[in-house]
């Protein structure tokens, strides 16, 4: 199982005074360690929607320069995990309402789409690390939050790896954490993504290559995290992001 690098790296060499450092090479970015930082503090939730990402800060805590942050941050913008805003900074994406229904239809789209094809493609080597992961999560102490939304998000992605396909790999890991930042909205803060007994009866059904019924459990569970989020309303949602949301709508009514 892939883990996450340190948050905490030095610069491999001492920031230039004049010179900006060499730009990242984007065919890389998603294994940037601050990038892969960022992504799981979203992913734990530990980063929250709307929640300012000051370059300053992010240069301290990571050891890095400016300029790599803003890298980072332009290729996250760029997964609908990060918004920047012209001159107030980078915010972690708050989806709108509609924005996190359709995220979740659409993981319900393709992840019973994975989970057919996983069985499919089922192999000796498949079945070891996904039993692997099973017991893991079995044994996996849930009061132990942040290690169990990473836990839980694991199980979707390796289902869609064991579906062999790169581009619905890639499309459930971005949907994942586009999951984290719907119901990190929409539901009450601090909610696992994953109710935690759906993953045994699905991972079961795989290993029996049951697919009518794998499928129908996988549809089940995502229809659950739906179920869940509901839009919010009122005066206590008001933060900085919405504010400057506001701003812009009046802005647009007022010019058109
Ligand atoms: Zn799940």
């Amino acid at each position: 199982m892939k883990r996450s690098r340190p948050l905490r790296r030095k610069p491999k060499r001492p920031e230039p005074k004049r010179q900006e450092p060499d730009a990242i090479d984007l065919r890389s970015t998603d294994d940037d360690p601050v990038v892969q930082g960022i992504l799981t503090a979203i992913s734990q939730k530990r980063l929250k929607p709307g929640a300012k990402l000051g370059e300053d800060k992010l240069a301290k805590a990571f050891g890095t320069t400016r300029i790599h942050i803003r890298q980072a941050l332009s290729h996250l913008a760029s997964r609908k995990v990060v918004m920047q805003i012209p001159n107030r900074g980078a915010f972690v994406y708050r989806p709108s309402w509609e924005e996190a229904k359709d995220i979740l239809a659409a993981r319900r789209v393709i992840e019973t789409a994975t989970v057919s094809a996983a069985i499919d493609r089922l192999d000796k080597a498949g079945r070891a690390e996904l039993k692997a992961h099973m017991e893991l999560e079995a044994r996996h102490d849930r009061n132990d939050r942040w290690a169990s939304l990473s836990l839980t998000a694991e199980f979707h992605v390796l289902v869609a790896k064991l579906a062999g396909n790169r581009v619905l790999l890639e499309m459930s890991r971005e949907l994942m954490l586009r999951t984290s930042l719907a119901i990190a909205t929409f539901e009450q803060p601090g909610e696992p993504d994953c109710l935690p007994d759906a993953h045994p009866d699905i991972g079961a059904l795989i290993l029996a290559r049951d697919k009518a019924s794998a499928i129908d459990a996988m549809r089940h569970h995502i229809e659950e995290m739906e179920q869940r989020i509901r839009p919010k309303e009122g005066a206590d949602e008001v933060d900085e992001l919405t504010a400057i949301f506001r701003e812009i709508d009046a802005r647009g009514r007022a010019g058109g």
